[in-house]
């Protein structure tokens, strides 16, 4: 037998296996909703499905009410669009947080890393995205308007731009810096310790402490 055909019937007995093990419409169904989560391949989906039902009914249950819950329930808050099932979310509401500070993110990922650095008090404001005109997402997507009222109207003195350091994200950053320019606020932008190209989800809390520590004023030039 060549090693072509070889290779060809070793991957017609995997497929012969997957099949075996999604003989339940019911189990096939889980896999196919577990494969709907970022870095989850139909062997992992498997695994995660087999452990439920084999070893951990409980947890399976409990799972399933919170995802059904959160699904049902969690919207974006009012001021800061962050993920929550309040109107507003308790770092807009919290009395604690210095109200003079808006820090501007690009998901909700990114204030959870924050927040872990425990090293911001100000406040939030989550943009759900970066602009990009080939996926339809302009200021609007992104609430720049209520934004640039919020800063207008809520006497805040800095904000701190902390997009993504890619291109799209820088983009954005610019687009909002020369948005907000007419207002009161400093504007600032975390710089190094980020590293380009990347994403702040991924980046350790005292990368991002640095980050914040290094922070500078971004330069608008006047328009001729
Ligand atoms: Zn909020």
């Amino acid at each position: 037998m060549s090693w072509e055909a070889l290779i060809f019937q070793t991957v017609l007995s995997f497929l012969s296996e997957d099949q075996v093990m999604n003989s339940s419409p019911l189990i096939e169904k889980l896999i196919e909703s577990l494969r709907c989560l970022p870095g989850v391949g139909i062997k992992s989906a498997q695994r995660m499905t087999l452990h439920l039902l084999e070893r951990d009914r409980v947890s399976a249950k409990v799972l399933s009410d919170a995802l059904a819950q959160a699904a049902e329930q969690v919207g974006n808050c009012d001021r800061c669009r962050i993920l929550t099932e309040e109107g507003t979310c308790g770092i807009c509401s919290n009395p604690r947080r210095d109200r003079s500070l808006i820090c501007i993110v690009e998901s909700p990922a990114d204030v959870y890393a924050i927040e872990h650095t425990g090293s911001y008090r100000g406040l939030y404001f989550v943009l759900m995205g970066h602009l990009s005109p080939i996926d339809g997402i302009g200021p609007a997507q992104l609430g720049l308007e209520a934004l640039q009222a919020r800063v207008t109207e809520e006497d805040i003195d800095e904000v701190i731009i902390a997009c993504n350091p890619t291109v799209e994200g820088d983009a954005t950053a610019y687009y909002i810096s020369e948005q907000l320019r007419e207002t009161k606020a400093v504007l600032s932008r975390i710089a190094h310790g980020v590293p380009v190209g990347g994403e702040l989800e991924y980046v350790d809390g005292g990368t991002l402490t640095h980050a914040f520590a290094g922070r500078r004023a971004i330069e608008v030039k006047e328009n001729d």
